[in-house]
């Protein structure tokens, strides 16, 4: 392997640009210090850890401006487990999804489920994007926010559909790109992307139809395991607690992020952040010989995770490597998809500043490869 040691005054000052988990900023870290005797290592279910959670719900529903009758859900098991969770709870008979990326697909497939009707699953070629639309017999309609995989994402809009739910996987884009959240019935996120904190926790964002068909299905007599139960979820969050033990430390990292998010300007600060970030590598990617954005069409290309093809010439995982050896990590491709591609999270916690030395660094190594 060559070795190419980029000189410091390029580089960023912090070097984590992955798409999660993603970069952490130390002032959450100062504060789960703080909380290291009083919160810490206490009982989930005594008031220092209830306060922590029902400051993230508040902090939450105040960044989303949450419209009336819609309630914010935490519980553990982050999106993966959401997808079951929403299989067995929020589909009432047949979904339809979105598919464009490894994300969605895998929804699709939780909507697959034997007690339900197979999906109408509307896919579209990884780079691009499927739309979802309205359609006889459907009564749950499903799509990614951004597609982690492939860096694509999609403007977020109610399926016009008499009594059906609009359901949105945001993990990527929740906390770094501004929605009406008027438009969904359920928006939901894990938080180790824009929120730096670690994986492991799911919330979602509820309104009051997909309040009345959690409670409608709960009720009914389809079999639903304890843990998967999203009217458990609802009774308690509502409490500020959780079915079964949190990882304390995650809900403190996230109760910080969200709380520099608010003090900040809220989601308009955050989107307008992401968008400074994606816009600067977008434009330079357009200026450079041997790279292309992997989302042809511009609307659809991310403002939270950036894709770019690199030409044959420039070996992709040469560059990764290193970069990687001088400290500037995780810029590899979803590694299902194949190509010869930079990945690039440009989350909410990213500096602007340091994106601009990372496409200087980029550079630098491109130049040097032999
Ligand atoms: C990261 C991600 C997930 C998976 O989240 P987990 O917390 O690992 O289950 C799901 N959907 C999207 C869009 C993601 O970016």
């Amino acid at each position: 392997m060559t070795e190419i040691r980029i000189p410091a005054d390029l580089l960023p000052q912090d070097g984590r640009f992955g798409s999660g988990p993603s970069l952490v900023r130390a002032q959450q870290f100062d504060d789960l210090l703080n909380r290291a005797t009083t919160v810490i290592g206490t009982s989930h279910r005594q008031q220092p850890v209830k306060q922590l959670v029902h400051d993230i719900r508040e902090g939450i529903a105040q960044l989303y401006r949450i419209p009336d009758g819609y309630e914010v859900l935490l519980a553990n098991g982050g999106a993966s487990a959401f997808w079951d969770a929403a299989a067995f709870g929020l589909i009432e008979q047949r979904a339809q999804t979105a598919v464009f990326g490894e994300f969605g697909g895998k929804f699709a497939k939780a909507a697959a489920a034997p007690w339900l009707s197979a999906p109408d699953v509307r896919e579209a070629p990884a780079g691009s994007v499927a739309h979802l639309e309205p359609a006889e017999g459907i009564d749950l309609y499903a799509t990614p926010h951004n597609e982690t995989s492939t860096g694509a994402m999609v403007s977020v809009r109610r399926v016009a559909a008499e009594g059906a739910l609009t359901m949105i996987d945001a993990t990527s884009a929740a906390g770094g790109i501004d929605v009406d959240l008027s438009e969904t019935d359920v928006y939901y996120f894990s938080p180790q992307k824009n929120f730096g904190s670690d994986g492991g926790l799911w919330l979602a964002i509820v309104s009051p139809a997909a309040i009345e068909r959690i409670e409608r299905i709960a009720a009914s007599d389809r079999y639903i395991p304890e843990f998967l139960n999203l009217k458990h979820a609802i009774d308690n969050s509502r409490k500020d607690q959780t079915l079964n033990t949190p990882a304390v430390a995650s809900l403190s990292l996230l109760e910080s992020q969200v709380r520099w998010m608010n003090d900040n300007g809220g989601l308009e600060f955050v989107d307008a952040r992401t968008r400074q970030s994606s816009n600067f590598l977008y434009e330079w990617v357009a200026h450079n010989p041997w790279s292309n954005p992997f989302v042809s069409e511009e609307e659809y290309r991310s403002q939270v995770v950036v894709t770019i093809d690199l030409d044959h010439s420039v070996n992709g995982k040469a560059v990764t490597s290193i970069l990687r050896e001088n400290g500037i990590v995780d810029i590899d491709p979803y590694r299902k998809l194949g190509r010869n591609q930079l990945r690039i999270g440009t989350f909410a916690s990213v500096d602007p500043l340091d994106v601009s030395s990372l496409a200087d660094c980029i550079t630098y190594v491109v130049e040097r490869l032999d």
